[in-house]
């Protein structure tokens, strides 16, 4: 018998209470467990110095790394989600939506601004992942298509930048029209003969790819980040086989075809730069 017992069984602390590191000091990254010091790992545009793993950042972020002197007009910041269907499940939609804004400080899973890379004009979309897993909601269609609108207005090109689980079931159907709806916007854009450059981050999934992420001018990606439509756990049961190693990989999607190029993210201002140099301005 044990020298000491628990008086109440099942105490434990919760693994977000088990901090390695204090908290704004370092960084650890989650794939080669070393650690960094956040300041350096912002510097390193959020990519592991030892082993390259590009970290999931949000709008803000990616705004900082596109736009000259991180200034640009944000636009449509306070169009957000209604709850048309009053869905409920565990917990009230309505209830979801406030919680992912308080947490993230945005108001959805996307964020929509234009300025200056390397002087030109850009329009840029880019959706946060930590907002209910970056999922595609009627708002989120909507600020797409208006950001298209402002790309279309301003003779702009426009760069989406994905990071999506895909639609979001508790908008069910009206989430699923977005599909429709952005590609529809998406070739008002293409008879304005204005390019316009998706980018795929980790991860890319659902209604994102069977939509407005695969439709880019050009299809590009950040290394080693997953894309696919279904996760590799569905497809194994559907087809009954197992998969190739680095299977919805970006690497591997550029072997078969599906991608243009993969973009290293100290190198993303410039590439897009140079591509929009080469078609448009
Ligand atoms: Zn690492």
């Amino acid at each position: 018998m044990g020298w000491f017992k628990r008086k109440i069984q099942g105490v434990f602390t919760e693994s977000k209470d088990k901090k390695d590191v204090p908290q704004g000091l370092w960084y650890k990254c989650p794939q080669c467990k070393q650690l960094t010091t956040k300041e350096e790992h912002i510097q390193n545009y959020w990519v592991c110095r030892h082993c390259d793993y590009h970290a999931r950042i949000n709008s803000e972020n990616y705004f900082s790394i596109i736009f000259d002197n991180n200034k640009y007009i944000e636009v449509n910041k306070n169009l957000k989600s209604l709850d048309p269907l009053t869905f409920k499940d565990t917990k009230k939609y309505i209830d979801r939506l406030k919680e992912a804004e308080l947490k993230t400080s945005f108001k959805e899973a996307i964020s929509t601004a234009h300025g200056e890379i390397n002087g030109q004009t850009i329009a840029v979309a880019v959706m946060n992942f930590e907002f209910i897993g970056g999922s595609i909601s009627s708002a989120v269609g909507e600020k797409i298509c208006r950001i298209i609108k402002v790309a279309i207005k301003k003779q702009a090109p426009l760069l989406i930048i994905s990071k999506s689980g895909g639609a979001r079931m508790m908008e069910a159907a009206f989430s699923l029209m977005q599909l429709a709806k952005t590609s529809g916007y998406l070739t008002l854009l293409s008879k304005e003969k204005i390019p316009y450059i998706s980018l795929l981050t980790d991860p890319t999934f659902g209604g994102a790819t069977a939509s407005f992420s695969m439709l880019g001018d050009i299809n590009i990606a950040e290394p080693n980040a997953l894309i696919g439509f279904a996760g590799p756990r569905v497809i194994k049961e559907t087809i009954g086989k197992d998969l190739p190693d680095g299977f919805q990989k970006s690497e591997f999607l550029l072997e078969k075809g599906f991608l243009d190029f993969i973009v290293h993210r100290k190198n993303l201002k410039s590439q897009i730069s140079k591509f929009i140099n080469m078609v448009y301005y």
